[in-house]
């Protein structure tokens, strides 16, 4: 048997979960005048607790609070201008291929050489970086919306 007192948090595993409880701290309990009085009165305070009433709110927290979380609604001229900036910078995109055509066409073809590769590489990674970026930071926002 244990000589000194239990610690508090023994003495609520005891109180409440029994079960999980070692059995060096249940006969402590069982031979301790001051534990048995500890985990008693725990006992009566969780059903002083449990019979209080439920705490009534005389508004309505649910609606104060989604009216804060309004959403604004965009605009349906961002819209707009998001889809027009996007097919201007694919237009702009595509005319520049096509301007340097040739150039390009001399790139990909005939004399592809090491230099080419390294840079078509590094393309493609920062390509995958930003995308892999864009997605996650997507994600965080979706996220921090849900709730
Ligand atoms: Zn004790």
């Amino acid at each position: 048997m244990k000589m000194q007192h239990l610690y508090d948090k023994d003495i609520q595993k005891y109180t409440f979960d029994k079960s999980n409880c070692s059995s060096d701290n249940i006969e402590h309990i069982n031979s301790c005048e001051v534990c048995k009085k500890v985990s008693e009165s725990y006992l009566l305070l969780s059903r002083e607790l449990k019979s209080q009433p439920e705490p009534e709110l005389e508004f309505n927290l649910t609606e104060l609070v989604l009216d804060r979380l309004a959403f604004s609604k965009k605009e349906p001229i961002y819209n707009y201008m998001l889809c027009l900036i996007i097919i201007m910078s694919l237009g702009a995109a595509f005319f520049t291929i096509y301007i340097f055509r040739d150039v390009f066409s001399n790139v990909f073809s005939t004399n592809i050489t090491i230099s080419n590769y390294f840079i078509l590489s590094i393309a493609i990674l920062i390509s995958l970086f930003l995308g892999l970026d864009m997605y996650r930071s997507y994600y965080k926002k979706i996220n921090m919306l849900k709730y």
